[in-house]
């Protein structure tokens, strides 16, 4: 890297929201787009990776040794066209910073995480999905186009079909190893309120939650499921459906039909930093779990702000500390749907080793994508958190097993701790975006610590 660049940078310690394996990297925050291209031309041997909002959980957002481009200074959003639902925004745009200025228009940000502390770079290098997968797909779906910044130092604007949309959907999902989107033009969808009308059902065991779930989804917008996964004997996995749909103005009771496009959401605390050790374990999770199961009662046709349907989580700052010191490791893959089997194999492990999660989500995802790194693929997607601890090795590498077998894969979003081998199986289309991406950037200009892990 060279000292004009090292001028201008932080050294700092980096890791995902998991807060494992933190590596130090110079970090470089500006939104001069000839800056960031002149860094990425002087990087040096250890290479340059884009940053968003580091809501991946594990390393693909850090450089050991290297650069790492912090994106989220260059936060301009350019337009919002209500009439075609189209957006012009910078990569370092938040979801959530979009999501208040484009619901006053009406419009509605059609994928959207279990958190809006996601920029937009982030939501295309991870092709992110929510909880209406099964009805819009995943993000890179509703990219007009994008500006990127390859190795070669060029920008080009790439679109889905057009002169080499090959990199614009190995980018997607790429996990920012095929360059730097600096900007993107977005088709949103058309909304009348920023409500939803919420069908949620209490089930009381797995098989039946999964029966549900399987059940009228095409029904819903929005579809997912919470379940316990602590709880054994005849309620083992009994959970928590919830289903919904955008609220029409006239789904809303008088009072908020005065400004049905309101969209407020506070954040209410901030986890301190002093938990320790081993906070999680069978009692607290017990605990946690019976309340969380209990909190909601069978009650369909509720109306709900986007917080309490979409983001319960965004009311607590850095909940992630609350694992304690260690860290976390959110597992999340994807089976067949023929293979729902290992859904509940792979809960019977985590209950039988004793390794307790308290957010256990469940979704049904609908067609994938052309991306060849893209997750989402039609099937059962579980995403559990298990706080770092004795045991928790041995049962990765037993749902490693069972996942590959069951021919399914980790998310790279998520993870932190697969074998390379285990990405090259649950990703059969990686050699094709490798040569792609080596077509664009021979020299791996663009590198990471989870490139390198993984032999990406
Ligand atoms: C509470 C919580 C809930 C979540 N729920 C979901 C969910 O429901 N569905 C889901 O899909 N994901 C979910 N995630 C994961 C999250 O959406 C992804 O990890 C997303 O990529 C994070 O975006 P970010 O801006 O924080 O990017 P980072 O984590 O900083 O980076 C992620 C990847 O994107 C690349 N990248 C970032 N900016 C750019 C850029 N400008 N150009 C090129 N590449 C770039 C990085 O290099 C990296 O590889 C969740 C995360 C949290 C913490």
């Amino acid at each position: 890297m060279s000292a004009a660049i090292r001028a201008n940078t932080e050294r700092k310690a980096l890791t995902g929201w998991g807060r494992t394996a933190p590596t130090v990297a110079e970090v470089l925050s500006t939104p001069d787009i000839d800056r960031i291209a002149r860094a990425v031309a002087e990087s040096g041997d250890r290479g340059v990776i884009a940053r968003g909002l580091g809501r991946s959980y594990g390393d693909p957002a850090q450089n050991a040794g290297g650069l790492v481009i912090d994106m989220t200074a260059l936060d301009r959003i350019h337009s919002v066209d209500a009439d075609s639902g189209t957006v012009v925004v910078d990569a370092g745009v938040s979801l959530d910073t979009l999501m208040r200025a484009a619901l006053p228009f009406g419009l509605w940000i059609p994928v959207l995480p279990g958190t809006r502390q996601v920029t937009i770079g982030g939501a295309i290098g991870a092709d992110i999905h929510g909880k209406a997968h099964h009805v819009v797909g995943s993000f890179g779906n509703h990219v007009l186009s994008m500006d990127l910044l390859t190795a070669d130092g060029r920008v080009r604007t790439l679109t889905p079909e057009g002169a080499e949309s090959e990199l614009f959907w190995a980018t997607v999902g790429g996990m920012g190893l095929t360059g730097i989107v600096l900007r993107a033009t977005l088709r949103l969808e058309q909304v009348e309120t920023a409500y939803f009308v919420v069908d949620t059902e209490q089930i009381d065991n797995l098989d039946e939650l999964m029966e549900r779930q399987s059940t009228d989804d095409e029904k819903y917008a929005e579809s997912v499921s919470w379940f316990d996964a602590v709880t054994t004997g005849p309620h083992f996995g009994r959970g928590l459906l919830t289903r919904a749909n955008h609220a029409k103005l006239e789904d809303l009771p008088k009072k908020l039909r005065a400004n049905p496009l309101k969209f407020d959401a506070p954040q209410l605390l901030t986890v301190p930093n002093v938990f320790p050790p081993g906070l999680l374990n069978r009692f607290t999770g017990r605990v946690f779990s019976e309340l969380w199961y209990r909190k909601s009662p069978t009650k369909l046709g509720a109306v709900q702000n986007i917080t309490q349907f979409l983001h319960p989580l965004d009311i607590i700052g850095e909940w992630n500390r609350g694992y304690g010191p260690h860290g976390f490791l959110q597992y999340q893959f994807v089976v067949p749907l023929e293979r729902a089997d290992v859904i509940r194999s792979a809960l019977a492990a985590m209950t039988e080793r004793g390794q307790v999660s308290a957010l256990n989500v469940l979704k049904r995802f609908g067609e994938g994508n052309q991306a060849p790194l893209s997750f989402p693929k039609p099937g059962w997607t579980l995403c559990v958190d298990i706080p770092v601890g004795r045991g928790l090795t041995e049962l990765c590498a037993e749902l490693d097993t069972m996942v590959l077998d069951a021919g399914g894969r980790h998310y790279l979003a998520k993870e932190s701790r697969a074998s390379p081998e285990a990405i090259q199986q649950g990703y059969p289309r990686l050699d094709e975006w490798r040569k792609i991406r080596n077509a664009y950037d021979p020299d791996g200009v663009f590198a990471s610590d989870m490139a390198r892990r993984l032999n990406l």
